[in-house]
């Protein structure tokens, strides 16, 4: 199978587009796999699966059959053989070069009917739509949690007894991507897992009290506050945001960009976003450290306006 790399628009917003079915791809259980050359469709990244796949329609133009999509996949073609793998079952990083990366849409059981009728989507051509609110939620909980990860690297950089190498858009130590464990959205929030092991505490963090310092323990609802302070400062701000495209494949390496108040802010992103943060009415985190103070989460709420 030799399939072009999926052009996508949701990085710029798009929640409806029209397109030609390239392939149906078998995926089990009676579920089918519609490739198309373009769709606004956010499929589940298989390297760093933070933000949920969208759901949605797929109408095809003749006939005007409403198909629902279930979930939305990445698949990848292995340049050796053909073979189309989805999800967990790519062996490579997203973007290699070699390979065709592509989005799934997935049909649900029975809607796509027999194998003929699957594969007679071949060819058609398919209006694909996006349900746009649940992509305005994790929208908004994907923008909340780039700016959590600005607002706790201030907030923890006094922490920091040497510097860790790694520095943000602001110049604070990258506590963010040095401690991340894990990093998943939903349509409510976007919690954010820290892992504060040996190697984070020989890079130069410090969970314990100093001369200056309380304890981290003691001093999280400070920290908090300090986080929260500077989040609402920054909805506030009506901050505009943006993904920078570099080019319309799915693998093309994009970034977030927000001009917040102390100036540009930027961070690599496959996800969706707000365009302001504006549409937001408020944005809160809160902040909890495991019992045995190994792990930091942070669980970050935004509030649509
Ligand atoms: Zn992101």
């Amino acid at each position: 199978m030799t399939l072009p790399t999926t052009r996508v628009s949701f990085p710029g917003g798009a929640v409806t587009g029209e397109s030609t079915v390239l392939a149906v791809h078998p995926l089990g259980d009676g579920r089918w796999g519609v490739v198309t050359a373009d769709t606004p469709f956010h499929p589940l990244d298989h390297t760093w699966p933070d933000q949920p796949a969208d759901t949605g329609t797929l109408t095809v133009a003749e006939g005007g059959v409403e198909l629902a999509v279930v979930d939305c996949l990445t698949g990848a073609v292995d340049p050796s053989n053909g073979e189309l793998l989805v999800g967990a079952d790519i062996p490579v990083r997203r973007g290699d070069e070699a390979w065709s990366w592509l989005v799934l849409h997935v049909l649900a059981e029975q809607a796509a009917g027999s194998a003929d009728s699957a594969q007679s989507l071949v060819g058609r051509q398919v209006t694909l739509s996006v349900d746009a609110e649940r992509r305005a939620a994790l929208s908004a909980a994907h923008t909340g949690c780039h700016l959590l990860a600005l607002a706790l690297n201030a907030a923890l950089a006094a922490r920091w007894r040497k510097d860790p190498g790694r520095a943000d858009a602001f110049g604070n130590p990258d506590f963010d991507s040095l401690a991340m464990a894990s990093s998943v959205m939903d349509t409510e929030a976007s919690t954010d897992v820290y892992r504060l092991g040996k190697s984070l505490r020989k890079k130069g963090f410090t969970a314990e009290a100093a001369d200056d310092l309380p304890a981290l323990a003691e001093a999280l609802p400070a920290i908090t506050t300090d986080v929260n302070e500077r989040l609402a400062a920054w909805v506030a701000a009506d901050a505009p945001v943006r993904i920078e495209v570099p080019g319309p494949e799915l693998t093309a390496r994009r970034r977030w960009h927000c001009e917040l108040p102390a100036g540009p802010a930027d961070i690599a992103c496959g996800g969706t976003h707000l365009h302001r943060l504006g549409q937001l009415a408020a944005l809160e985190t809160e902040l909890t450290l495991s019992a045995d103070g190994t792990e930091l989460t942070a669980v970050t709420r935004p509030k649509r306006s």
